[in-house]
């Protein structure tokens, strides 16, 4: 486990004889990294997205779609529109026109329907149809940033990817697990310190842990299951 490193008082009640905070460490140990997953494990053996796709070419079109909105408020329009277009063909026969109508209740859904159409576009001219499996080529999509690819690497095609979201990021600096400033950054430590057995589902495990308990105002610490190793200030029990 972390441990909080106490400040030395001073005379003057600043801490330590330097006057400067204890360095803080940027990464749990290795024993409370394993105990941390092992319990998340334990508690969800096969933890599971919550957007609604029927192949790879959907759930990257549902991950794009999900940027800034809910994973609920874009499975209730993806389901209509999955219907009438589950490939990039049949997508682009749609038309951007109707793409739009049938998200329009997700936020930036002008942009979202555009880039749509823009990556179906790319898939039947440079990929076949198919969605590439390499981050370069999903990179390279509209309205696909690294987060994006890697959901879909991580889902579509079993990479042990750590997609950082915002739950992912508050939490990997709260508990702490892997510190960091930006979520590249989070991410790159989360990949050094979390052991094999356990990447290809610590996204998700992180993501729910976020979402449903270590919530950002209120984090529900009385039934979370990693509470004794938790070092955050903000821990309530
Ligand atoms: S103890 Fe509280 S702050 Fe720490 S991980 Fe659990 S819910 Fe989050």
């Amino acid at each position: 486990m972390l441990e909080k490193k106490r400040p030395r008082a001073t005379a003057s009640g600043k801490s330590s004889a330097a006057g400067k905070k204890p360095a803080r460490r940027k990464y749990a140990d290795t024993a409370t990294v394993r105990e941390v997953f092992t319990r998340l494990r334990a508690q969800n053996p096969e933890p599971r997205g919550e957007l609604e796709y029927v192949n790879p070419y959907t759930l990257l079109v549902a991950v794009v779609l999900s940027a800034q909105a809910t994973d609920a408020g874009v499975n209730k329009a993806t389901r209509a529109l999955f219907a009438a277009a589950d490939t990039p063909q049949k997508m682009l026969a749609l038309g951007e026109d109707r793409v739009r109508d049938h998200i329009k209740t997700i936020g930036l859904f002008r942009a979202k329907a555009k880039n749509v159409i823009a990556l179906s576009r790319i898939l039947v001219d440079k990929h076949g149809g198919q969605v590439p499996r390499d981050a370069a080529s999903l990179e390279a999509l509209p309205g696909v940033g690294r987060k994006t690819a890697n959901v879909v690497r991580n889902i579509a095609f079993g990479e042990p990817t750590i997609a950082v979201d915002t739950h992912l990021f508050r939490i990997s600096n709260r508990i702490p697990l892997a510190r960091g400033k930006t979520p590249l950054e989070v991410e790159l430590g989360l990949l050094k310190i979390i052991p094999q057995e356990f990447l290809l589902h610590a996204h998700h495990w992180l993501i729910l842990h976020g979402r449903y308990v270590c919530k950002a105002r209120r984090p529900e610490c009385a039934r979370c299951v990693i509470a004794d190793l938790c070092t955050s200030s903000e821990k309530t029990v």
